[in-house]
């Protein structure tokens, strides 16, 4: 796309409010624009609608109309959750009108450099720490994105002598055309969303297109304990900035000693530090057991935000102290209560596998999870592994099944399932009472889904949150 400015006078369609369609309409709006919104829900479930119609928006809402997309049409903004099948989308493409998500507009009006943040796990609680660090460094940075704060709102905050951290998903990503963040950084790629981007190779582009725009002089933060990041370095213009708990780097932010893949005896003893290499200098950052987040996946994101704090600048000495204090983000492996000796832990972020594997890892007591949500599809036999270490199992939602035959397969004994009970509410206190009674003192109770809320929950939020009252409740 061009500047936003461009475009006044022109038609420019936002296609789903939510905030961020709200904040880009508006955006638009000022800039000039002939701007139209809509979308697919009804007008009672829409309440942003009155405040747009308030200033002279058009917005369309209960149906996508048929000539929504026309001659006149610009630009279409669309919501990064619609998928490109949409048939306004479709209409888009079929009359060559560029289709991008808030981002891309965000990103031409940026005064701040931008460090972006991409992944499929370990985002939000990477972003929050790099915004940390930052501000320890008194570098006024402001966290945005995929996060809370809509970018297009963001930049209008931001100064020029400041930093945007944006945590930026593959949906947002893959409607960017321009977007170059001085700092890039791609955490890991596991196999998910696959239902939106149909194959993993859609997927992994999208998550590339973070480093398309780089120039030199910017950075790119890879992952090298993960093939499919290190495959991303190859081409790229940015200096690359890799990170890993697995090998010493000459340059680059890692442990030291090294990790070992296999949990090898007497590894817990081993006093790890984090370092960071370069031009053949070694700075100590810290202590790996004084992370104030627990698992070596924590470890892992607290790595990747370190590289990325330094190539924004932060200087090493002020990194520790913040990286002390930060004690991870609400629904992700977070600590709730301990009842009878038993320990609860709240992990409802955890929508994939991939995420329950490492969670369920970086505790070290016999767990008793709870599991299930909203079935995309996958058998789930990549979790076998890890149900053979369990202690027990509560599944629930729509995968409920699917995971006790897993369960079956893994030879564990102590699984069982919970019946629907009245409400969603119910079945989840049903099950963190089932959970309870499978634990003894010593047990940790985990819920930690390998899937999505949306089959029973309005989010994963909504799920956490209940999961918490039960457990103090019990
Ligand atoms: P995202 O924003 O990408 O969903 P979060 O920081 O919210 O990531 O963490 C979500 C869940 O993913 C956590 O509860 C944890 O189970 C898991 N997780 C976090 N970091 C990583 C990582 N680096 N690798 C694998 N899993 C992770």
């Amino acid at each position: 796309m061009n500047h936003p400015s461009t475009y006044s006078g022109q038609r420019v369609v936002v296609l789903g409010l939510a905030r961020s369609g709200v904040s880009v309409a508006k955006l638009f709006h000022k800039l000039g624009a002939d701007v139209i919104v809509n979308d697919k829900k009804d007008r009672e479930l829409c309440p942003e609608a009155d405040e747009l119609s308030a200033l002279g928006i058009s917005v369309l809402c209960g149906y996508h109309p048929d000539d929504l997309i026309d001659g006149r049409t610009a630009l279409l903004v669309k919501n990064p959750g619609i998928p490109y099948s949409a048939a306004p989308v479709q209409a888009a493409l079929a009359r060559g009108v560029e289709v991008i998500t808030e981002v891309e507009a965000a990103y031409w009006l940026s005064p701040a450099p931008i460090i972006g943040i991409t992944g499929s796990n370990g985002k939000t609680t990477t972003t929050t720490l790099i915004g940390k660090l930052l501000e320890a460094a008194g570098m006024k940075p402001i966290v945005a994105g995929n996060i809370g704060l809509p970018l297009c709102e963001a930049v209008q905050e931001a100064e020029q002598d400041g930093w945007i951290v944006a945590e930026l998903s593959s949906f947002q990503l893959k409607g960017t055309a321009a977007f170059r963040p001085q700092v890039g950084l791609l955490l890991n790629l596991a196999e998910t969303h696959l239902d939106y981007h149909g194959d993993m190779e859609d997927y992994v582009a999208s998550k590339r297109k973070l480093f398309a725009n780089q120039q030199e002089g910017d950075t790119a933060v890879l992952n090298w304990d993960d093939k499919a990041c290190r495959e991303a370095a190859e081409g790229l213009r940015a200096a690359v900035l890799p990170f890993s708990l697995y090998e010493r780097l000459e340059k680059g932010v890692c442990v030291e000693p090294p990790y070992s893949r296999e949990d090898g005896a007497g590894e817990a003893q081993a006093e790890r530090r984090i370092v960071y290499r370069a031009d053949g200098m070694e700075t100590a950052i810290m202590p790996v057991d004084a992370l104030g987040i627990p698992g070596r996946h924590n470890a892992a994101n607290a790595l990747a935000a370190i590289a990325a704090a330094l190539a924004a600048g932060a200087p090493a000495a002020g990194l520790a102290k913040p990286l002390e204090q930060f004690k991870g983000v609400e629904h992700r492996l977070e600590f709730v209560a301990e009842r009878g000796g038993v320990a609860y832990y709240n992990d409802s972020k955890a929508t994939n596998p991939t995420a329950t594997t490492m969670s369920v890892r970086s505790l070290k007591r016999p767990i008793i999870l709870i599991a299930g949500g909203l079935d995309r599809g996958s058998d789930y036999m990549e979790l076998l592994p890890l149900f053979r270490g369990l202690k027990g199992l509560v599944t629930l939602g729509q995968t409920k099944n699917k995971l006790l035959k897993v369960a079956e397969l893994a030879g564990l004994t102590n699984a069982q399932s919970v019946n629907d009970e009245k409400d969603a509410e119910s079945t989840l206190r049903q099950a963190v009472s089932q959970a309870a009674s499978l634990a003894e003192a010593g047990d940790i109770v985990l819920l930690s889904p390998a899937c999505a809320s949306w089959d029973m929950f309005a989010s994963y939020e909504q799920r956490g949150s209940i999961f918490k009252q039960s457990a103090h409740t019990l």
